[in-house]
């Protein structure tokens, strides 16, 4: 069986390779310190010149050491280096296709379904995907100055969760929950659990993909008290899955927290059936279970990265059948109307118009996708 990679650690005076607040301390965002370690493109550098200023970036060492040091094109710099075309107005696109705002009950609280939420803990992350679906939220843009508003007290968002007894499910996402302190976290998961009908808590994080040095002893110990815990976390390349991140799932698995991976079909990065078999195969090797694979929407800024679905349905059609069962994940599309699995007979085709239809028999018009001619035969 082939070893996954262990990548040698970026020489960085003072850095406690091993400490993830040295590595957060020590987290690169500017061209002349990246540059010490890679070779960075003249594209790239225009980039980080004329993103920097509208977008954030930042980088930690850890992922850095993944980067391949010559090839621009390396999965690991196309979804953490900034690109020019980040700036480009695409047509159709939006900055909310998912209509998180539409469903959003408090400051914190997005209630879309009916018995679960997703609870916006924060707007920081270890690292700034490039490709980031709440782009809107975790970056400078001026049209939504609205929304990132000071911090405000918690009080609202834990009413808005005690009030509503259908709630039976708490996603925390951001950003980047694990970007707070173990202590803070504490507090929130600690008030959540005394909500009686909050069965399950489940945490989003991309920190065993970014720095998985955050994946101690202590915080896995933390949350074993608060089962049941699920945590889902976000590979999208093979060449993420190290022996660092192995072990930081290992260390959730046998605190008896289960793992899943929800992955972006992104453009260059993972668009092709050899990497996404690879990336499943070596999901399951490290005991992740792959959970969704995110069709990548017209969101404003990320275009670039966008998909046509017969792209995915070429990849779900290598997987099924041609794997382990449980090593498929499914394929869907975010839509205000919620997830839509993309299996045919959720998309209908009026005098070329794409039509989707909801768990719920909802139906609506999406007009932000890419299309290409299969796509249009659809039905
Ligand atoms: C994805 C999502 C959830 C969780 O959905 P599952 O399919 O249960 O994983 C909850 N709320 C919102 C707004 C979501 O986008
Ligand atoms: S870690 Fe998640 S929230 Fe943060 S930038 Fe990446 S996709 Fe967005």
């Amino acid at each position: 069986m082939r070893n996954f990679a262990s990548n040698p650690k970026l020489e960085i005076p003072g850095l406690f390779w091993d400490n993830w607040r040295s590595q957060l301390r020590f987290a690169i965002n500017t061209e002349a310190e990246l540059a010490k370690y890679i070779q960075l493109s003249n594209a790239e550098i225009k980039a980080i010149q004329k993103c920097s200023r509208k977008f954030k970036w930042q980088i930690t060492p850890y992922y850095v050491s993944l980067m391949d040091k010559t090839d621009a094109n390396c999965p690991i710099r196309r979804q953490a280096l900034p690109s020019l075309d980040e700036l480009e107005d695409t047509a159709n696109s939006s900055l909310d296709p998912y209509g998180d705002l539409d469903n959003q009950k408090t400051q914190r609280v997005i209630h879309k379904y009916p018995d679960r939420v997703i609870v916006l803990t924060t707007n920081a992350c270890a690292v700034y995907c490039r490709h980031c679906t709440r782009k809107f939220r975790t970056e400078d843009l001026e049209l939504i100055a609205n929304i990132t508003e000071p911090v405000r007290s918690w009080k609202e968002d834990f009413e808005y969760i005690d009030q509503h007894p259908e709630i039976r499910d708490v996603l925390l996402t951001g950003g980047d929950p694990l970007s707070l302190a173990d202590s803070a976290l504490e507090r929130i998961i600690a008030r959540l659990r005394s909500i009686k009908h909050v069965e399950i808590i489940r945490i989003g994080s991309r920190f065993p993909v970014f720095l998985p040095q955050r994946i101690t002893t202590e915080l896995c110990e933390m949350l074993d008290k608060y089962q049941p815990i699920w945590f889902s976390t976000h590979f999208n390349h093979p060449k993420e899955i190290t022996e660092e991140s192995a072990a930081a799932c290992d260390r959730l698995l046998r605190h008896g927290i289960p793992v899943q991976n929800q992955s972006v079909l992104l453009k260059g990065v993972n668009d092709d059936a050899e990497t996404m078999k690879t990336l499943v195969h070596d999901l399951l090797r490290i005991r992740v279970r792959p959970y969704y694979i995110y069709h990548c929407d017209n969101v404003t800024g990320v275009a670039h990265f966008a998909t046509t679905i017969e792209t995915g349905r070429k990849i779900m059609r290598t997987l099924h059948g041609f794997t382990t069962g449980f090593a498929v994940p499914e394929y869907v599309l975010t839509t205000p109307l919620g997830k839509i699995s993309l299996c045919e007979e959720n998309f209908s085709n009026h005098n070329g118009e794409l039509w989707v239809k909801n768990y719920k028999n909802e139906k609506m018009r999406v007009e932000t996708l890419l299309l290409d001619e299969s796509d249009k035969q659809l039905c």
